[in-house]
């Protein structure tokens, strides 16, 4: 068995919990334990807020340029050790080795575009209106932070928070999945390696998570709550939050729809379709959800959709003729299953796939053709190989469709371009990607309306999100 790093990251040591207990982390495509990982009790976690800010003042008064140095370190060790990084990913999350090159090349980004970001902190100096003092606007950390991420994207979704809070100037704790924390683990040891002072990244591993992570949001040190996972438990944060009026950035569920409109080219719209579904097996909150496709050119799409996902091979990620791994556990492949059983119910018809498959938490590329708007798979966050297709016959019935929902993450449009831009700028989603199938970029603001959330992570609004205005009148 590989040696994991499986212990709590606190105050610059790597220790047990203080109960001494453990929780397994396992391989979804085979079942076999991978470590037992250390268990923070609350007081484990209160001990990190504690070291999270005892160090904040330190953390804040270096030169910007010595924590950008520090991220620009970061990035170039997981340059170096890109292979080992991604698979650990792909050991705990099941995805593919593509996926996880893929996610490793990501997440590393945020290191080296917050580390361009760090010092370039905007503030503003103006004469007040009156003439009778300036006003200067000074922008200064938020203070410590708890950032709370995924199991989907176990190292981007933690880069994409470490990153820009390090950059403002925040010291941090760490809050991992429990299917994900080998991949946390390693990524905090970097930090470590690449001249994080003690105290400054902190990690906990909670088991249950709900009651200490309650008890770290109301730790009267704690200024700020950077959360990715779905909308349900989204809620239950931002309500804690409230109690002790923390300020929040939430990352959310999505619900995307993928809409091909008439005239498109129907062979780049499949290309496109495939990226945007089957990315990540499908375990994505950008992954296209919702096929609204132009009845004219339904059959045609649906039968290269189907070529296409049906060239996937299926298999532990581990071995790179795979394209497809599997999914994080067992309960959420039957999660994956169960929908497609209520869609068929529900009037939908498998024109591919439609099985789990032995040995793991495996789930066949899936394609579903006469999918009803508003039925229950349209409206859930699928997070699986699962592609569910909806006909249309005019653009503004596709739009409507498209904005019917809770969410509002991403869409993506594809067809002639003067449709799709007319398209896009009508969609309510806070990310439309025209004509690719892919839009994440670390320098471009990632984020939802609606109920997929609130603030933007990456670009130059990130950076904001860990930061706050200070106004300072001084005689003219
Ligand atoms: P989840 O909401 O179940 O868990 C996310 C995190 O919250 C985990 O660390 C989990 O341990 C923790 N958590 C769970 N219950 C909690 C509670 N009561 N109190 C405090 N913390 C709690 O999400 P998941 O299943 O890990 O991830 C999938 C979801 O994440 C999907 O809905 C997906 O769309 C979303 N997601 C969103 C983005 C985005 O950027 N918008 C990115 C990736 C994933």
């Amino acid at each position: 068995m590989t040696n994991y790093l499986s212990d709590l990251y606190i105050d610059g040591q790597w220790r047990a919990g203080s109960e001494g207990k453990t929780f397994a982390v396992l391989d979804p495509s085979d079942g076999s334990e991978l470590a037992q990982f250390a268990i923070a009790t609350e007081a484990d976690c209160l001990a990190a807020v504690d070291a999270a800010d005892r160090a904040a003042a330190g953390w804040a008064a270096l030169a910007p340029r010595a924590r950008s140095e520090i991220l620009r370190s970061a990035f170039d060790i997981l340059t170096a050790e890109r292979e080992v990084f991604a698979e650990i990913m792909v050991r705990e999350n099941g995805k593919a080795f593509a996926d996880a090159l893929g996610e490793a090349d990501y997440s590393k980004e945020f290191f080296r575009w917050f580390a361009e970001e760090a010092v370039r902190i905007p503030g503003d100096f103006r004469m007040s209106p009156a003439g009778d003092k300036r006003i200067i606007v000074t922008r200064q950390p938020i203070g410590v932070s708890l950032l709370v991420t995924p199991w989907n994207f176990p190292a981007a979704m933690a880069t994409r928070k470490l990153a820009p809070a390090l950059a403002a100037g925040c010291t941090v704790v760490l809050k991992p999945a429990r299917e994900t924390p080998l991949t946390a683990a390693y990524v905090v040891r970097v930090l470590e390696r690449a001249g994080v002072p003690a105290g400054v990244v902190n990690l906990v591993t909670p088991v249950p998570t709900g009651p200490a992570v309650a008890a770290m949001i109301h730790h009267p040190a704690v200024r700020k709550l950077s959360f990715t996972g779905s909308t349900e438990v989204g809620r239950i944060l931002l309500q804690t939050a409230a109690e002790s009026v923390v300020n929040t950035s939430m990352e959310l569920g999505g619900n995307a729809p993928f809409l091909v409109l008439q005239g498109a080219n129907v062979a780049g719209a499949v290309e496109a379709a495939v990226v945007a579904k089957m990315r990540n097996g499908g375990s994505a909150c950008t992954s296209a959800n919702r096929f609204y496709v132009h009845s004219s050119l339904a059959a045609e799409f649906s039968e290269q959709l189907v070529a296409a996902m049906g060239a996937y091979t299926v298999g532990p990620g581990i071995d790179t003729a795979n394209k497809l791994g599997s999914l994080v556990s067992l309960d959420e492949r039957d999660k994956v299953a169960d929908l497609v059983s209520t869609a068929v119910a529900e009037g939908a018809r498998i024109v591919l796939g439609g099985q789990k498959l032995p040995g793991g938490a495996f789930y066949q590329p899936t394609v579903l053709t006469d999918v009803k708007h508003g039925s229950t798979i349209n409206q859930t966050e699928i997070f699986g190989p699962v592609a569910a297709i909806v006909t249309f016959d005019n653009e503004d019935d596709a739009i409507r469709m498209a904005n019917d929902t809770i969410f509002g993450l991403i869409a993506y449009v594809y067809g002639e371009p003067d449709a799709a831009f007319r398209v896009a700028q009508r969609i309510d989603a806070g990310m439309v990607a025209v004509n690719r199938g892919v839009i994440s970029d670390p320098a471009a603001p990632f984020g939802g309306m609606k109920q997929s959330g609130l603030g933007r992570e990456g670009g130059s609004e990130g950076i904001l999100e860990f930061l706050e205005e200070k106004y300072i009148a001084i005689a003219p």
